[in-house]
């Protein structure tokens, strides 16, 4: 990773609200209101271990803004996570809820923990324990978490069941992202990979780069990027060159099939090793010279070294923060059009709100609405984006801030100022 990881994020995410607040001429009190997180909790709690000794864990989890409705963001399970990381990703939650214009705030939430080491029973009884400590500012109508790194669809149920034991009766809508049994939605686990589908199409269309027969790189085969090389290639007709995981890189001039790619991986667990494709590093992934490059793995990929190198003429943001500020500006002089993260992976975040909508009124949707639906709020999102880029002259992810920084200033002064 770059060195970029060792800034402060929070440092970070208040410097992009005074780049905004000065485009926007925001005032001293606004600013300021927006740079501070509303609500932050600090827990620490026992957890019983396998060898029946008790260890004491750290958790958080804070609500930045909650303007424009209740507050959304995941749970993380990491040993370096940090008070100043949660209130940075709470921060760019608001931002992404607001830039798709989903009714939602933005929080965060993490327990300073090593979960590779941990065993299902003990990974069960921390997220129990976490989850009642955080029972008292979560809810449907408070604060939704869903899953993050290290945390995933069981995480879910055991906070909604623990959620649920305090109240006595079954709350659903307390969290996202959990099985389908227990009020999932259909969809969601495509719902990145196809939002940034969406918004490559409508970038593409506007820029007149063509994707069907258009050649695609991807780099992470995970969950987001397996899904965007299978519906550019299915739906959209494009031929994906390149494509990575944390073990490398493989390349095929005529095209992959990622259905083929898929099956290869979960036979020998990686790409590498696909019949027919070319071995390459995931820095030639990142710089080869294709339409659309989609960077769905990790943050700080592309950097001051290799932005020059890039030679995509539209980079869509799956991962979040691939992309670190010096390489946004190179690749914005170079007339590479960045969809930012915010914009071209907040198809989750949209579904997250769908699941959330289903389970309140306790109705569910079959998985053609839950797509159309989010097919509408990401074509919406990209233009409303790709209007104030145009508009202020500026590239897509300040635009993209400056639209979702200006709803939740609208919101807050609407609403005024209490008492
Ligand atoms: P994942 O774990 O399913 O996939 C990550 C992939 O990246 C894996 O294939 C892994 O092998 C690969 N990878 C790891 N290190 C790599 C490296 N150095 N070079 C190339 N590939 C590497 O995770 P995911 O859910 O697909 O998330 C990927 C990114 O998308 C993350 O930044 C995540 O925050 C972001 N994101 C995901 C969602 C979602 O709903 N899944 C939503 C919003 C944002």
């Amino acid at each position: 990773m770059a060195s970029s990881s060792t800034i402060n994020p929070f440092e970070t995410a208040k410097a992009q609200v005074d780049i905004v607040a000065d485009l926007i001429g925001l005032d001293g009190g606004l600013r300021d209101t927006l740079k501070a997180p509303k609500r932050e909790l600090t827990v620490h709690f026992p957890v019983r271990m396998d060898s029946g000794d008790y260890r004491i864990y750290t958790g958080y989890r804070v609500q930045y803004n909650m303007a424009r409705g209740p507050t959304k963001g995941g749970i993380r399970y990491h040993p370096q996570v940090t008070l100043d990381e949660v209130r940075a990703l709470a921060a760019w939650m608001t931002w992404k809820c607001a830039v798709v214009d989903i009714p939602y705030g933005g929080a965060k939430g993490g327990v300073v923990c090593d979960p590779k080491h941990m065993s299902h029973g003990e990974l069960e009884r921390l997220t129990r324990r976490y989850a009642s400590e955080i029972a008292p500012i979560i809810g449907p109508e408070m604060d939704i978490p869903a899953p993050d790194v290290y945390t995933d669809s069981q995480t879910m149920a055991w906070i909604m069941d623990t959620y649920s034991m305090q109240k006595g009766y079954s709350v659903p809508g307390v969290v996202t992202g959990k099985p389908i049994s227990l009020g999932g939605s259909e969809g969601r686990g495509e719902a990145t990979g196809r939002g940034c589908a969406y918004v490559i199409r409508e970038a593409a269309r506007d820029l007149g780069v063509r994707v069907k027969g258009g050649t695609v790189a991807v780099q992470g085969f995970g969950n987001a990027g397996s899904v965007a090389s299978r519906l550019l290639y299915d739906e959209q007709g494009a031929k994906i060159v390149a494509l990575s995981d944390s073990k490398g890189g493989i390349y095929k001039a005529d095209g992959l099939n990622p259905h083929a790619v898929e099956e290869h991986k979960t036979k020998t667990g990686s790409v590498v090793g696909f019949p027919g494709a070319k071995a390459i590093s995931n820095e030639e992934v990142l710089e080869a010279k294709v339409d659309v490059l989609v960077p769905a793995a990790l943050e700080n990929q592309i950097t001051k070294k290799n932005a020059d190198k890039i030679q995509a003429k539209i980079v869509a943001e799956a991962a979040n923060g691939p992309t670190v500020p010096e390489a946004d500006t190179i690749l914005f002089q170079k007339k590479i059009a960045v969809l930012p993260d915010v914009l071209a992976n907040a198809g989750g975040v949209t579904v997250s709100y769908f699941e959330w909508a289903q389970d309140i009124q306790g109705y569910f949707w079959e998985l053609d609405e839950v797509n159309s639906r989010l097919e509408r709020v990401m074509v919406r999102s990209y233009n409303d984006v790709h209007k104030v880029a145009l508009d202020r002259k500026v590239n897509n992810r300040t635009a993209a801030y400056v639209l979702a920084i200006q709803r939740v200033v609208d919101a807050m002064q609407i609403r005024g100022i209490y008492p």
